[in-house]
């Protein structure tokens, strides 16, 4: 039988590995997660990179603008121009 020490720290083992494998695969908080894509997005990973980056603004973000570029380029989104930071 398992002590709930020895089940507490598998959890806090298993939690931190979810964080670092997290910051490795693009994670939208850190700041490589915001960096343009290498290649250009198609338009299924465009709409991806629109709702995990929708907190940040396009014109400020390299990813997420790239992405609203995509989807404009594709007729998924056509832009306001009266909106401020959507321009392209
Ligand atoms: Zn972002």
């Amino acid at each position: 039988m398992y002590s709930t020490l020895s089940i507490l720290t598998g959890c806090g083992l298993v939690v931190s590995l979810i964080g670092i494998i997290g910051t490795c695969v693009g994670d939208p908080r850190s700041a490589a997660g915001h960096r343009a894509p290498a290649t250009p997005f198609t338009v299924s990973e465009a709409h991806r990179a629109m709702q995990l980056h929708r907190g940040c603004r396009a014109d400020a973000c390299a990813r997420k603008g790239a992405a609203f570029r995509t989807l404009v380029a594709a007729g998924r989104i056509v832009p306001d121009t009266r909106a401020d930071g959507y321009s392209m």
